[in-house]
């Protein structure tokens, strides 16, 4: 079994769903991953924050304006009077859904169910679309399998339990669909996986199947040496190993969801970066093994606050950074970077919403310095230890910059350094052109 995920642009018009075809129904057994419709995500996003501020009007408007957007859609997709009464009945009961929100109550619960509706949508639609060229397919309802836990990760065996449970009813189907970023918690409710979720659904699903393959179709050829929003002149990787995929995506490489590299490595599972433009380009293979010693890309992930804590109990002492590492591990608060001296440790984080807190407690270990607005620029490739090199020409292109914290040694593939950021434009282009020749 092949798993396919489509991202938002992929689905993202008449145009792109009609043109899915060419590139899922054939002899293959497949079970396709899609994404809401490009923007709708985003709406779903402003209507539930119109209803948290409690402006019911704005949302009512939001909500119709997307509606007229999907009304569209239906008129434009189907040909046949089935096909446009189904697509009409679906759209009216998802925003009819939707618009008894601005009557109720409204919670995180209530946001979750709004954020599920735009993969709801375009795996229906699309399913529509199959019944009416005469394509057999089956629609798999994802919140009958995918699953988090009680510490929000996913429940890989439960999802592979009952995945095989859907699949089982559905003897000589080779095609089927299914929502991707949407889930259940623990208490079966409504939940997903966070922004780009939708890899991390095809990533689960190939690894609870021990897939042959998942693709990734998206809206440009592969995984490129930097970021292309912000350089000019990229180009794509073709093989990545699990590590250097891993790192890039967590480190800020949006093409991939920040920890979807994850269950397809556990499980050994190939995934293919594909482009659904141009769907001939080679894209990026991710699980080879390392080729040599190399320069492989350079991701950037914003948002982070550096948290430095300086104490003189540091020196000579040992239990310190456990009751610094603590403090962090009661707030739920992930730490990305680290470095240390005798006197001092700092440390980045992404998540901030405990910062106040963190300090607080922090401060009764010693003077606590708390800088914002800070990027970690990652480095990723195959840094051999044996080797030498690498830091000269990392350092050696970012002479000009000022640099906040370095982390070297932490792995063999990643150099991560803390830059301002004001500074990360011209970061990720020193490095295009001091690693890449670019
Ligand atoms: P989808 O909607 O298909 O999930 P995304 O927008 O999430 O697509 O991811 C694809 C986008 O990721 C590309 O259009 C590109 O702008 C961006 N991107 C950021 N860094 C990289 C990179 N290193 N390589 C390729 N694409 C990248
Ligand atoms: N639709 C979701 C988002 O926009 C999930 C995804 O596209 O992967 O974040
Ligand atoms: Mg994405």
């Amino acid at each position: 079994m092949h798993v396919l995920k489509f991202g938002g642009t992929s689905v993202g018009s008449p145009e792109r769903i009609k043109s899915l075809l060419s590139l899922i129904v054939n002899d293959q057994e497949k079970i396709v991953v899609l994404s809401a419709m490009s923007g709708t995500t985003n709406s779903l996003v402003e209507i539930a924050n119109a209803l948290y501020s409690k402006d019911n009007n704005k949302a009512r408007t939001l909500i119709s304006n997307l509606e007229t957007n999907y009304n569209k859609v239906v008129e434009e997709l189907f040909s046949s009077e089935m096909g446009k009464k189904k697509g009409t009945e679906l759209v009216v009961e998802h925003f009819e859904y939707l618009q008894n929100f601005t009557i109720d109550l409204f919670t995180a619960n209530e946001e979750k169910a709004i954020l599920a509706q735009g993969e709801l949508l375009s795996t229906a639609l699309v399913q529509f679309y199959l019944e009416e060229k005469g394509v057999k397919s089956v629609l798999l309802p994802a919140l009958n399998f995918m699953r988090i836990d009680n510490n929000d990760e996913p429940d890989l065996d439960y999802i592979e339990k009952h995945l095989q449970a859907e699949l089982i009813k559905y003897q000589g189907i080779k095609l089927f669909i299914t929502q991707g970023y949407i889930c259940r918690n623990v208490f079966g409710e409504i939940d997903n996986l966070k922004r780009g979720g939708s890899d991390y659904t095809a990533t689960l699903i190939g690894a609870a199947l021990h897939s042959e393959e998942v693709q990734i179709w998206t809206d440009i050829d592969g995984m490129h040496n930097n970021d292309p929003r912000i350089v000019e002149k990229t180009f794509p990787i073709h093989e990545l190993t699990f590590d250097e995929a891993a790192e890039l995506a967590y480190f800020g490489a949006k093409i991939l969801h920040p920890t979807c590299v994850l269950p397809a490595q556990k499980r050994n599972v190939p995934v293919r970066l594909l482009n659904t433009m141009e769907p001939q380009a080679k894209g990026t293979l991710i699980g080879a093994d390392a080729k040599e010693d190399r320069f492989t890309a350079v991701a950037a992930k914003d948002g982070i606050t550096a948290i430095k804590i300086k104490s003189g109990r540091m020196l000579l002492a040992y239990g310190f950074l456990r009751n610094v590492f603590e403090v962090f591990e009661r707030y739920k608060t992930p730490i990305d970077m680290i470095t240390t001296s005798e006197v001092a440790v700092s440390v980045t984080i992404d998540n901030p919403s405990h910062l106040d807190e963190i300090v607080d407690e922090l401060k009764s270990f010693g003077i606590v310095e708390v800088d914002k607005e800070q990027t970690i620029v990652c480095i990723v490739g195959s840094f051999k230890q044996a080797k030498q090199g690498y830091a000269v020409k990392i350092f050696d292109a970012l002479k000009n910059i000022p640099i906040r914290m370095i982390s070297y040694g932490g792995s063999e593939n990643n150099v991560s350094i803390l830059v301002e950021s004001s500074r990360k434009k011209e970061t990720l282009h020193a490095l295009n052109k001091g690693l890449f020749n670019l």
